[in-house]
């Protein structure tokens, strides 16, 4: 339907109604002159058909009634005409009676010649025009002697009418003018307001709730417009809270370490967070709008998302992901249902655990490492142990030397138990932040160390040389950085050819203080120098084993270092010798 602005409907309203009422008092002020016109000029001429009829009563009716009708029409400038009961006009004051009809039948006659007053308004044929009629009758003794007409034509009505009809047009038009000048104004003053609402209307549902409708003077349009900008206001509170709700649950999503994947009804990512794009190995807008199977190519997930909304339970599923590098994930699948119950899709929560897995398996192999470790010692206490029971030591020197083998296994033995006690310790209380540091001198800690070590070195002639500002100090764990260096010093010297020289220094450098232990021994091919610091982990193990090391002297020395937030490091030349460097960050 088409649609006109509201000034369209109401300015042409007016004016119509304007004209309506204007035709309509035009028509009746010209009808009632009109009628009170013929009123008057039909008074007139009763008067003077009154006076006519007397004439004609007192002179009879006769031959010289034709003379007398000529005399008084000339009198009162209107036809006169007599006309016998039979009908024949016997007297007009206009015409030759003997060349008129019979009037017999005109209204105004019938009526004049039963003695009544009779009217009629009618063309008529002998003066060409329309007329006015008045007919009374002359009386005589018993009966009505005649019925005298007086006639005039109505041209002086009509001549009146007509200056009346300009004079009313005139000023009709002059209201119509200014009835349409009103209307305008009108019709503008009502619509312009209701065009300002419309409007603001119209900015609010294009969503800028900012803005305000201007308050009109009229009391229910400016309540309309008041009641908009309230609503609008109101909208715009709503809008930015239910926008910064958004934000937070949006931003609580997106630092959120668990992967979250919202998979609709129909198998699309509806919501993705990025630690999910991140545990898939996809872009993080990679995933919003795709089908599970587009957007995660692992069969296992994709079949967990189906299982969830077949079986409608929660699942709980360890997947493999093989991607760079193997990821291992625990993914929670759950229905998403909304509050009433009706299911939106299914809920995955994906958390990585490969570093877990990583740990569990660093720790079975450990485990399996220590038995294998603990078992060839044992083996050959066994063993020696049996001989000697079965008597089968040849003399006193053969079971002393089985005695002091035993002996140097149950050493070795203690030796490894003791490593492994104190690993676990450093490790656990690093874990758990319990290892208690103080600020200290690192000279007195390397001094110690090498006392320690002074007498195997001084068996191997090796010279052992302190290289430390006597100031230098630093927040150390004196205990654990003394057991740290024992094993670095007594491992160089281990590997220190005869009459060799192991260097223990600490200094301050960039990232801390850094303490060394440098030989100039056998070294470390390079090959090795990665794994170095896993436990039992042996350059040579026949060679190694023999030296009497139990293979966590290193692993022990990354501990220590761990627990005081550091790191250890090495560079080796074979046949030239090793460095290592422990890293003591002053901050942490
Ligand atoms: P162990 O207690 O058996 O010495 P470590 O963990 O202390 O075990 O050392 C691991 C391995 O690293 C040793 O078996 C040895 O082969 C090598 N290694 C350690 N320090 C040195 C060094 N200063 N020079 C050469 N090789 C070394």
């Amino acid at each position: 339907m088409r649609r006109f602005r509201l000034f369209y409907r109401i300015f042409p309203s007016y004016l119509l109604i304007t004209a309506v009422a204007l035709a309509g008092l035009g028509v009746f002020a010209y009808a009632t002159l009109k009628r009170e016109h013929l009123s008057r000029l039909t008074e007139q001429l009763r008067i003077t058909v009154r006076l006519a009829a007397e004439q004609v009563e007192a002179a009879g009716t006769g031959a010289e009634t034709a003379a007398l009708c000529r005399r008084l029409g000339g009198l009162v400038d209107s036809r006169l005409t007599v006309i016998a009961p039979d009908g024949t006009v016997i007297g007009d004051s206009w015409h030759e009676p003997a060349a008129m009809d019979n009037h017999a039948d005109r209204p105004e006659i019938i009526a004049a010649l039963q003695g009544k007053d009779g009217y009629s308004l009618r063309y008529s044929p002998t003066a060409r025009r329309t007329m006015l009629y008045v007919a009374l009758p002359a009386r005589e003794a018993g009966g009505v002697a005649a019925a005298v007409r007086a006639a005039v034509p109505l041209t002086a009505i009509d001549a009146a009418l007509a200056d009346f009809a300009k004079r009313i047009g005139a000023v009709a038009l002059l209201i119509a003018l200014l009835g349409a000048g009103t209307g305008w104004f009108v019709a503008r003053r009502l619509s312009r307001p209701i065009e300002a609402v419309t409007q603001g209307a119209a900015r609010f549902a294009a969503g800028d709730l900012a803005y305000r409708v201007p308050l009109p003077q009229s009391a229910e349009m400016a309540a309309l417009a008041d009641t908009l900008n309230r609503m609008a206001q109101r909208l715009d509170e709503r809008t930015r809270a239910a926008l910064r709700a958004r934000e937070e649950r949006d931003a609580v999503f997106a630092s959120m370490a668990e992967g979250i994947l919202a998979v609709d009804t129909d198998g699309r990512v509806a919501q993705a967070n990025r630690a999910a794009a991140e545990l898939l190995g996809v872009r993080p807008d990679g995933l919003k709008g795709k089908t599970i199977q587009e957007a995660v190519r692992n069969p296992e997930i994709q079949s967990l998302v189906e299982d969830v909304a077949a079986r409608g339970e929660r699942i709980e599923r360890v997947v493999t992901l093989y991607g760079e590098e193997e990821r291992v994930l625990q993914a929670h699948g759950s229905l998403l249902q909304e509050t009433n119950g009706r299911p939106l899709g299914t809920l995955l929560v994906l958390n990585d655990v490969t570093r877990l897995r990583q740990l569990e398996r660093a720790r079975r192999d450990f485990v399996a490492n220590v038995s294998h470790e603990l078992k060839t010692p044992i083996t050959s206490i066994k063993g020696f142990v049996e001989t000697l029971l079965d008597g089968q030591a040849r003399d006193a020197a053969e079971t002393q030397r089985f005695l002091s083998i035993i002996l140097r296994q149950v050493d070795r033995l203690n030796l490894m138990i003791g490593d492994i006690l104190s690993l676990s310790t450093i490790e656990h209380e690093t874990e758990q932040r319990r290892v208690e540091r103080v600020e200290g001198r690192l000279i007195g800690v390397l001094k110690d160390a090498v006392e320690i070590c002074a007498e195997r070195a001084r068996q191997k002639d090796v010279t052992l040389r302190i290289e430390c500002s006597r100031e230098l100090s630093a927040r150390i764990s004196a205990h654990l950085l003394e057991q740290a260096l024992v094993n670095l010093i007594d491992n160089a010297v281990k590997f220190s050819r005869e009459g060799g020289t192991v260097e223990i220094g600490a200094a301050r450098g960039p990232d801390g203080v850094r303490v060394t232990v440098r030989d100039h021994g056998i070294g470390i091919e390079r090959r090795h120098l990665a794994r170095l610091f896993e436990r039992f982990y042996r350059v040579d193990k026949g060679r190694d084993r023999k030296q009497g090391g139990t293979g966590l002297g290193l692993a022990i020395v990354k501990h220590v270092a761990l627990a005081h937030g550091g790191r250890v490091d090495v560079s080796s030349t074979p046949g030239a010798g090793s460095l290592f460097t422990m890293t003591l960050p002053d901050a942490s």
